[in-house]
């Protein structure tokens, strides 16, 4: 019972502090791609936490034994005398059913997201195929649009596709800054970390966390896409790149695209122009809380798991 209440502790710190702490958080400006794994452990630490919890619930007593082999069937075993306890029966089911619904609704949606980012991927290089042309001079397709316009279709084949408002509206060194800023995201696959964080919103939607965490991620694999366009070309080119484009978005792409303007633009380029805010000691000190508790608790939870599969049940 000890574990479970340490679990519902992290859950509720986790959710209530370290969350709110991390969204606030003045540093990930600095460091946008660290802040983004932070997210990814953050969030992914919550959702084990409910199933570890789900699982501390129906075991609350692991018997205890060093056999590796045979585990599977030594749970079983534990679980039957959990039935056998006053109470345990219904705190078994409880903790069983919570265990199993957060894992499958978690793997669900995470693959349900992938699936329909992966269709309408698909769909749109068909369109793209037909109404877009090669352009050699630019290394990207070009469609014909009066809107400027620029993004990029992840996958096996990453492609960036320019309008041919946006190939007008850009000189030279703000096409090449666009040009960088995508081929990060492309480089960085950050349509996989898009599709994680939205598979968690999908899966636990009325839990504010995860929709806070999928802007996050949003957010930030736009600060190192520009980042990158920035070690190419300046920080004040990707702006004025962001500026031009601000007007344009992916067009009818939805989730399988990732343009270059869109998201939080105000923001980026204030950031891009003025560089991220100095950062005091104190802010230091609550980054690196954020940072050092999650990752603790996840090297904690995974080794002790181990730990617990090969140590906690017994083959006889
Ligand atoms: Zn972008």
């Amino acid at each position: 019972m000890t574990t479970a209440l340490l679990l519902g502790s992290y859950l509720l710190l986790a959710g209530s502090v370290l969350v709110p702490l991390l969204a606030r958080a003045v540093w990930t400006q600095h460091t946008p791609r660290l802040a983004l794994w932070l997210w990814h452990l953050l969030t992914g630490s919550l959702v084990l936490a409910a199933v570890l919890l789900g699982l501390a619930l129906a075991m609350p007593r692991l018997p205890e034994s060093t056999q590796p082999t045979g585990w599977f069937h030594a749970c079983v075993l534990a679980l039957q005398l959990a039935y056998t306890t006053p109470g345990g029966a219904a705190l078994a089911t409880l903790g069983l059913a919570l265990a199993g619904l957060v894992l499958a609704r978690a793997c669900s949606s995470v693959l349900v997201e992938w699936y329909h980012t992966a269709r309408q991927g698909r769909d749109h290089r068909q369109t793209l195929s037909v109404v877009g042309w090669w352009d050699e001079r630019v290394a990207a397709t070009v469609v014909e649009h009066a809107t400027p316009v620029a993004y990029c279709l992840p996958g096996r084949t990453g492609d960036i596709v320019l309008s041919t408002a946006a190939l007008q509206t850009l000189d030279d060194s703000e096409r090449a800054a666009v040009l960088a800023h995508e081929r990060a995201h492309l480089r960085g696959r950050h349509d996989l970390h898009r599709i994680w964080a939205r598979g968690l919103e999908r899966a636990f939607g009325c839990v504010a966390v995860f929709a806070t965490g999928r802007a996050a991620v949003d957010r930030l694999t736009e600060l190192v896409a520009d980042d990158a366009g920035s070690r190419a070309n300046g920080p004040l080119t990707v702006a004025s790149a962001v500026l031009r484009l601000a007007q344009g978005n992916a067009p009818a792409t939805g989730r399988a695209a990732a343009a270059a303007a869109g998201t939080a633009t105000a923001a980026r380029v204030r950031r891009l122009m003025d560089g991220p805010p100095p950062l005091s000691p104190w802010r230091l000190l609550v980054g690196a809380l954020v940072v050092v508790v999650p990752a603790g608790f996840g090297i904690a939870a995974v080794t002790g798991s181990v730990l617990a599969g090969l140590a906690c049940c017994p083959v006889h």
